[in-house]
């Protein structure tokens, strides 16, 4: 009713109410990070429901993770409003398909591939081409890219060439593996998650009795995140859409992170252009961090060149003061993982809980390292956050048994110990978490089961085995995982739309924030750029920014602190950074020439302004140099301004 509706909007300023209160699309959100968009569309459904505007069943909330998803439905029904549709497009894309394949595609749901790498690898040989494990990733990331930006095999020479991307064949041949990895898909009858979403909007394209009852489905639509959308999500949506104008998208263009996979800000910053009555709203006001992590944030993106047609999204900050940003320098990453472990346990044993608490890498492989730093000082840690935590192989096989335990009887208010002994049958030990690496994080997400248990029992004191075993199969329904108790370890990019009181953001060095690969492209690096305010904007109270000088002990102490901190951090004049490669090359072929076309390359760009350099090689490649001339790699490095390293340092 109208009392519930207002009470609503009472946890709203009057900006974000404003965006609320406009129940009718098109309404476009566009702010910094921390301002309150997820919470302003959270708001905004639950008070279109109370309104009795919307039908929750006929919402469908877009977001970008199935954990984001789990927690609008979790915001939502702390609310009191349940039967909100909120998934990833894929998750949507899956369900609507499911239930329409037998109409459009004649049969049963096609499987989704499994190992899309081999895939990728049979067209390749197809093609006669040799590859490598990551030129086969590079050729699987530009078909993706071209299947998100709607570009057919035929199409991706030009486009490949128009958005300077860089693959590891001619663009000729990319094309062709592309082709041929989309015959091998449609002889094996699978589809791979593009194809989910194509075919899905291919569906409701052409076949009107779909479109029809979908769009009687849902009707309002609201879209997280929206910087990051895709040509291939936007023609779905649009389809969804079928020209109706009830949709509402938030989104932070300085949050931009997936532009290389084909996101476009564009979209969202031409929102109110192609919907010219589109309510825009713009907030400033930052709820989540500290003002020095806002004045921080601020700065960061402060100092990226302006780009024409975005809003200067400044954030005010509105909590109360809180510690400095910290800028820690180390000599190298153990020292640095040890010392982020300690902090953290000090953290803890100070009274934060572990789950106020991550620390954010660049590239996965950083992670390894924090693992086993974190399990040297006993804290106990989640990778990822916990996502899919449902479809983890621990909790399926514990699911299964506790479902079997259930069937044989029930001993009501005995929930926890008997959770525990089902536990226990397979080897868990309480009280005693491996060591590190995955056994911990199994041990970690079953321990989490138990401390549901334990939770649920203080809420219904007689709940018994079949009621958590229901009430699992509801959460894992509604992809909620539970609290992993944990510091969390995840890549800047999984940590977007999240927060913690505590956020360590590691290994800035250059090179790696911004990423090597990046590093010719001035746009490339711009998102590195953003991907830094990502991780610092995810930061409640404390911030630290740390880096090490090698990567091993003993190891030469010259890797440069990111540029990304010029001006940020108090001691800019620490650390001075080494001239910054503006060039690279990658390299594959045979060794024999290799060298020679290598200082060739050297010598003509060295030529133009002696253009600091470095050649990036992929393991096979700098193998067969080796072999054929066992002393060209540091010959080479020893060219004037020429730094090599292999490909896979950079993950
Ligand atoms: P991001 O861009 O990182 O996704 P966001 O704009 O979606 O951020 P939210 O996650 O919605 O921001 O909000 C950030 C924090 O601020 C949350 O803890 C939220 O509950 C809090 N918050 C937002 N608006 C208000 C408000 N009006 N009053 C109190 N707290 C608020
Ligand atoms: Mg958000």
């Amino acid at each position: 009713g109208t009392a519930g509706a207002e009470a609503v909007l009472a946890g709203l300023d009057e900006q974000q109410r404003a965006a609320a209160e406009a129940v009718r699309g098109p309404v476009c959100i566009l702010a910094g990070a921390g301002t309150g968009k997820t919470r302003t569309i959270t708001h905004r459904i639950a008070y279109g429901v109370h309104l009795g505007e919307f039908v929750p069943e006929q919402v469908l909330a877009v977001t970008f993770t199935a954990r984001a998803a789990g927690e609008l439905r979790g915001r939502l029904s702390a609310l009191g409003v349940g039967g909100v549709q909120a998934r990833t497009f894929h998750a949507a894309a899956m369900r609507q398909l499911r239930y329409f394949a037998p109409r459009v595609l004649g049969g049963p749901m096609p499987e989704l591939i499994e190992n899309k790498l081999r895939v990728v690898a049979g067209a390749a040989t197809a093609n006669r081409l040799t590859t490598d494990r990551t030129s086969l990733r590079d050729l699987a990331s530009e078909i993706e890219w071209a299947k998100t930006t709607l570009a057919t095999p035929e199409d991706y020479p030009a486009r490949a060439a128009a958005a300077a991307r860089e693959a590891p064949f001619d663009p000729s041949a990319v094309a062709a593996v592309y082709r041929s990895y989309e015959e091998a898909k449609s002889r094996d009858g699978s589809l791979d998650f593009e194809d989910l979403l194509l075919v899905t909007a291919y569906a409701i394209e052409e076949h009107p009795d779909v479109a029809r009852e979908v769009r009687a489905q849902y009707r309002h639509f609201v879209v997280d995140e929206y910087q990051d959308v895709n040509p291939l999500q936007q023609r779905l949506l649009d389809a969804w859409l079928g020209g109706r104008a009830e949709v509402c998208v938030v989104g932070d263009p300085n949050q931009t992170i997936y532009s290389f996979t084909g996101a476009d800000p564009e979209y969202l910053l031409g929102f109110a252009d192609r919907y010219g009555d589109a309510e825009v709203v713009k907030l400033e006001r930052d709820y989540r961090s500290t003002p020095q992590v806002v004045g921080l944030a601020n700065k960061l993106i402060g100092q990226a060149p302006p780009r024409k047609g975005l809003p200067g999204l400044r954030l005010l900050g509105q909590r109360a003061e809180g510690p400095a940003p910290r800028f820690v320098e180390h000599p190298d990453e153990p020292a640095e993982a040890a010392a982020v472990a300690k902090a953290c346990r000090e953290l803890i044993d100070g009274g934060l809980p572990a789950s106020e608490i991550a620390v954010l890498f660049r590239i996965n492989a950083q992670s390894q390292v924090y693992e086993s730093a974190l399990a040297d000082v006993g804290v106990p840690y989640v990778l990822k956050g916990g996502e899919r935590f449902f479809e983890r192989p621990e909790i399926r096989e514990a699911v299964l048994l506790l479902r079997g335990a259930a069937a044989g009887g029930n001993d009501p208010g005995a929930l926890v110990p008997a959770v525990r002994d089902v536990l226990a049958s397979t080897g868990w030990v309480e009280h005693r978490p491996p060591p590190g690496g995955t056994a911990r994080d199994r041990w970690q997400s079953l321990a989490a089961l138990v401390d549901l248990a334990v939770d649920l029992v203080a809420e219904q004191p007689t709940l018994d085995l079949a009621g958590f075993v229901a009430h699992l199969a509801e959460r894992a329904n509604a992809q909620h995982a539970p609290t992993v108790q944990g510091v969390t370890l995840a890549s800047m990019h999984a940590a977007k739309g999240l927060e913690w009181d505590a956020v360590f953001v590691v290994g800035l060095v250059d090179g790696v924030v911004p990423i090597a690969q990046s590093q010719s492209r001035p746009e490339a690096v711009e998102e590195e750029r953003r991907l830094l305010y990502v991780a610092v904007t995810r930061a409640r109270e404390q911030l630290t920014l740390s880096w090490s000088l090698a990567r091993n002990p003993g190891g030469r102490r010259s890797r440069p602190r990111s540029r990304f901190l010029d001006g940020l951090a108090p001691d800019a004049a620490a650390a001075p950074r080494r001239a910054t490669p503006r060039a690279k090359v990658v390299l594959e072929g045979e060794a024999g020439e290799l060298f020679e076309r290598l200082r060739a390359w050297r010598s003509s760009t060295a030529q133009e302004a002696s253009v600091p350099a470095y050649v990036v090689f992929t393991d096979a490649t700098l193998q067969a140099i080796a072999e054929a001339r066992p002393s060209s790699v540091r010959e080479l490095s020893a060219l004037p301004g020429v730094g090599a390293r292999k490909l896979d340092m950079y993950g």
